[in-house]
């Protein structure tokens, strides 16, 4: 068997030299190595085999996948405490069993067994078959509970290597009821020799320019290595190998774009945009602005179809940015739609679209679910007639009875709400045989290495500079009735003087089942307190995502026009409210929402002359509210969020932000994730298709990562 398997092993003797490079060779799904042991399944019955199953671990080749999630320090002998719960690294001296007098149960096997500060007693449970398996001069970990007096009882054992490690680390794995870290570890040593078997995807040269270890070794390091240092080693390269592939899966997803069907080029010279922009804007551009509109002028001339994404805080003016896009196509005889999430955001793009095109003969029009059948006929007929040039609406512009006459530019709102399908329903209502060019559009600033992780099929602008004229947002941590007192003071001076404010809470209602503890502040109970209470002489009006659309607009409307002082509402108001006059912004139980979250909410304010305030309600402790105190810019706090989710220097740990890594840990691996982007480009640049014979392994290691033509990383991101 060794023999055969070192043959079979070699991955570099494979389509070079073994395969004839034909065409119809390479199309063949392309399986490696085959056959192979790695697809033996793992011989375990009963609970165990169960619980294998409900870890994914099928064949010898998951479980050398199954990374472990961290190095637990072995205790040693001498320093374990009574009652303590805890893993050691031991040598059996002697072992026997013991008759057990109750009735019903199995021999107890009893062994003495020492490390080198001292010697215990280990008892097992009901595995009398133990004494013949163990004999003396056996390495083995063993996870249980220590007694007191040098005896320890036995929950979890494995035979280990014949050293353990150098450190008196044991790798600890993802287990379930049915199979415990200890006995994954046995199950790994006892397929260690099989990591022979294992071949390598990353071409030679690559692997050679990062000065990496092969697969197999890289898997021996993670799961056996002497040292912490080599344990690193071994991970580092297989999260390179992970990040490889999505940045292979991201740029292909590019290439393929790109090479496919066209888009309309706009390469006239400007008349419409020309005149708008040298006297139609009742403000000056950001030189942030600028770039991204030049930018994207070049991108539109073309046939190769834009993709874009288009990065910036609330209010840094991105609206201007896809107005301009939607423009161009708009003076060439075609049409534009702009789609947002929401309705409430649709209507706002709508308005301050409908503002900035100022005296521009364009014909506008906003579509959504809850748009009169009339009036929505009325639209679509336009649409279709192509008299109507640009729409602006939620997922209703992409419904199949919308059809366009000559759609060339669409703008995605809050492009990571969407899913890959409704973008691609997007690109169907171009012209047959032609897409639209594509600008998408984000608020949530995300640090450089995430958004070539998360957006890196796309080509990216950001507007880092706010406008001119914005004032910088005191804001506050505040706790505590005393505070809360002057906090409602602070905002009634500001309503005295005429300005706006809001109350955001994380709840609409008091949860049903505990009416009385109240967890969290409540929008509906805070509204009616507040309108009775604190704000009595002034005008309160609630916001919601559960009222009716009706009291939702009246709301809405009211705060805008100045006939509502304070607007009680959840996290709706995140996005899309411009309400220049709003100065004050309380945000109850602040912690229960993301630093991102928190930091788009406060964007509602400071949008106007004067200069504003946020208080943030919650525990003075927080990390993540004094971030929010000490720093105004989203890209900053991007990094700063980012920081606070690092888990540690734990290995196999899904994280529960970007990416849904394995192996690769963000923050850490940023430059893991830059050396993976530049040796992507560089394969996928050269070999868009991975046809090329030394990339075969790398196109069947991209196919069993992400399937062959799916790559779902476009889920939302969370708070
Ligand atoms: P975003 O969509 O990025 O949140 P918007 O494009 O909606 O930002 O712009 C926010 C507000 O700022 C709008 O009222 C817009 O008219 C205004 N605005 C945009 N760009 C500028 C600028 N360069 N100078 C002043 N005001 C601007
Ligand atoms: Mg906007």
């Amino acid at each position: 068997m060794k023999a055969s398997t070192i043959d079979q092993a070699g991955p570099h003797g494979f389509a070079s030299r073994e395969r004839p490079a034909t065409a119809a060779l390479l199309d063949a799904p392309i399986r490696w190595p085959r056959p192979s042991l790695l697809e033996a399944g793992l011989d375990l019955t009963g609970k165990a085999a169960d619980g294998a199953a409900a870890l994914g671990l099928e064949s010898v080749g998951d479980l050398l996948d199954h990374l472990p999630r961290a190095r637990r320090e072995a205790r040693t002998v001498a320093a374990l405490v009574t009652g303590e719960t805890a893993t050691v690294l031991v040598e059996v001296r002697t072992i026997s069993q013991r008759p057990v007098r109750r009735r019903g149960m199995r021999p107890l096997v009893e062994a003495s067994v020492f490390d080198e500060t001292a010697t215990m007693k280990a008892t097992f449970f009901n595995q009398p078959w133990l004494a013949g398996r163990y004999p003396p001069g056996t390495r083995l970990v063993l996870h249980g509970k220590y007694e007191g007096r040098s005896s320890f009882k036995v929950s979890h054992h494995a035979v280990t290597d014949a050293t353990g490690a150098a450190d008196g680390a044991v790798s600890h794995y993802a287990a379930t009821d049915g199979l415990s870290s200890t006995q994954i570890f046995a199950l790994m040593s006892a397929a260690r020799p099989l990591l022979t078997e294992v071949s390598d995807a990353l071409p030679a040269l690559m692997r050679a320019g990062q000065k990496m270890p092969d697969r197999a070794a890289a898997l021996g390091c993670v799961h056996f290595a002497q040292t912490a240092a080599e344990v690193e080693a071994g991970r580092r390269r297989l999260a390179f190998e992970e990040l490889l592939m999505t940045q292979l899966g991201l740029l292909r997803r590019r290439a393929r774009r790109r090479s496919g069907d066209p888009a309309i080029g706009l390469c006239d010279g400007p008349s419409l945009t020309g005149r708008w922009l040298a006297g139609g804007l009742p403000f000056e551009l950001t030189g942030d602005q600028r770039a991204a509109i030049e930018t994207v002028g070049d991108e539109l001339g073309l046939r190769i179809p834009m993709q874009r994404l288009l990065m910036g805080e609330v209010g840094s003016g991105k609206t201007v940015v896809a107005l301009y896009a939607m423009l161009r196509a708009v003076e060439h005889g075609h049409q534009a739609v702009l789609m947002a999430p929401t309705e409430t955001l649709a209507e706002q793009h709508f308005q301050t679209i409908q503002r900035l095109v100022g005296g521009e003969n364009v014909t506008l029009a906003l579509l959504t679910s809850s748009t009169p059948a009339g009036r929505r006929n009325d639209i679509l007929g336009k649409l279709g007639s192509g008299e109507l040039q640009v729409v602006v609406g939620t997922h209703a512009v992409i419904e199949p009875t919308v059809e366009f006459a000559s759609l060339a530019v669409a703008v995605v709102d809050e492009q990571h709400r969407f899913g890959v399908r409704q973008r691609a329903v997007l690109d169907g209502k171009a012209p047959a045989g032609l897409v639209p060019h594509v600008l998408h559009m984000t608020a949530t600033p995300i640090p450089r290495t995430l958004a070539l992780c998360a957006h890196g099929d796309l080509d990216q602008s950001r507007l880092r500079e706010l406008p001119r004229g914005r004032q910088a947002i005191e804001t506050h941590v505040a706790g505590g009735e005393r505070e809360r007192e002057r906090a409602y003071e602070r905002i009634r001076e500001e309503l005295r003087q005429g300005r706006q404010a809001f109350v955001v809470c994380p709840l609409v209602d008091e949860p049903d089942d505990s009416p009385n503890a109240i967890v969290a502040r409540a929008a509906t109970a805070e509204y009616e307190r507040l309108a009775t209470g604190e704000f009595a002489d002034f005008r309160v009006v609630l916001l919601h995502g559960q009222l009716h659309h009706r009291d939702k607009q009246a709301a809405m409307a009211a705060f805008a026009g100045g006939q509502a002082d304070v607007l009680v509402a959840t996290s709706v108001v995140e996005v899309g409210i411009d309400v220049p006059n709003a100065t004050v912004m309380l945000i109850e139980n602040a912690e229960r929402f993301g630093i991102s979250q928190l930091h788009q909410l406060r964007g509602r304010v400071g949008r106007g002359e004067h200069p504003s305030l946020c208080l943030l309600f919650g525990p003075k402790g927080s990390q993540r509210l004094r971030a929010l105190a000490d720093h105004t810019d989203g890209f900053e706090l991007a990094e700063i969020d980012l920081e606070m989710r690092r888990e540690g220097d734990l290995i196999g740990t899904r994280q529960s932000g970007l990416g849904e890594f394995r192996v690769a840990v963000i923050p850490g691996d940023e430059e893991l994730v830059e050396a993976a982007r530049t040796a992507a480009a560089r394969v996928i640049d050269g070999d868009p298709e991975l046809r090329e014979p030394e990339h075969a392994l790398l196109a069947a290691a991209l196919a069993a990562a992400h399937g062959v033509d799916r790559l779902e990383l476009d889920r939302p991101i969370p708070a």
